[in-house]
């Protein structure tokens, strides 16, 4: 499927090209190490805040650079959605979180993998033709997260591509809710299951006066549009208690887990059933 998608990305080369001397660089070296396999995928589990236990997990993938060690999406996402890159990316991580998906269910963990998607891919038809033949053809239970301000880009094609995704089964998340830009009339239309409130909230909620506010109107907003609620940035106690307080649905954060490799999350979730 991966060197189907290959072909598909003629255009790469002129938009590398196009790039300043250090992106060009990062771009180049990023486009043979989708090949060499230096991608991986890390996970962070989401706990179900009443039943306390652990329904789905994301993942964030980490680029595992022969020289430079370990690098962090931030420094290397946007280059390729820039060098028309992400697409290709994207194709393989939804291929690893499959074939993650089907490795759990074999050690007998159920969980729903949800994957980032970038914003320009939800009006990328040549993503979502692709996207969708992988999913359809697996028996994996996946998510898509994707930020509110992405579907304000071209709503009409990304609200009908979301439609597809949500018809064969995968579950939409919107992403950093709060923190882009936001409309109502949007959300309204969004095929979306769950809305994550934007850790910028979640990490000072228990040190300022309005975000529990802001917090606590998303909870009953969202709940109004029957989503499910989802906290990121979970960091202490007090945080996670004022949040089940408030009937968020879902905590994650470094208080249950940081984002960490698949072996090690097999065996967190093993140590997690035996708790
Ligand atoms: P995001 O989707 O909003 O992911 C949440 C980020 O918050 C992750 O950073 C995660 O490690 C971090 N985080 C989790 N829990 C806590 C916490 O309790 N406190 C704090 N301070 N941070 C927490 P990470 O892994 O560096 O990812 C950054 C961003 O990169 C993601 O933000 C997402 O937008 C993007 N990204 C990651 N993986 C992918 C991918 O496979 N594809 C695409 N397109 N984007 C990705
Ligand atoms: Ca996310
Ligand atoms: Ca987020
Ligand atoms: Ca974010």
């Amino acid at each position: 499927a991966l060197a189907k998608a290959r072909e598909y990305d003629k255009p790469v080369t002129q938009a590398i090209e196009a790039l300043p001397h250090d992106a060009k660089k990062l771009a180049e070296e990023l486009d043979l190490a989708i090949d060499r396999g230096e991608l991986v995928l890390f996970y962070q589990p989401k706990v179900h805040a009443r039943r306390q236990e652990i329904t789905s997990a994301e993942a964030l993938i980490r680029w595992q650079h022969p020289t430079r060690g370990l690098i962090l999406p931030g420094d290397f996402i946007p280059v390729a959605e820039q060098a028309q890159l992400i697409r290709r990316l994207t194709l393989w991580t939804i291929e690893q979180a499959i074939a993650d998906s089907a490795k759990l269910h074999n050690a007998g963990h159920d969980l729903r993998l949800f994957v980032n998607i970038s914003g320009q891919l939800l009006s990328d038809d040549l993503f979502v033709a692709n996207a969708c033949r992988m999913v359809a053809g697996s028996d994996a239970a996946l998510g898509f997260e994707v930020t509110e301000t992405s579907v304000i880009r071209d709503p009409e094609s990304a609200i009908a591509n979301l439609q597809r995704f949500a018809d064969i089964g995968i579950r939409v998340a919107i992403d950093d809710y709060g923190a882009g830009l936001s409309s109502l009339a949007y959300l309204k239309q969004l095929p979306a299951r769950e809305l994550k409130i934007d850790k910028l909230f979640v990490t000072q909620l228990t040190s300022s006066n309005r975000d529990p506010l802001i917090v606590r109107s998303t909870i009953d907003l969202a709940h109004a549009l029957d989503m499910e609620v989802v906290a990121e940035g979970v960091e202490t106690h007090a945080a996670l208690a004022l949040l089940t307080v408030m009937g968020c649905d879902m905590i994650q954060g470094f208080l249950i887990s940081r984002p960490i490799a698949f072996d090690a999350f097999v065996t967190f979730l093993r140590e997690d059933r035996h708790r």
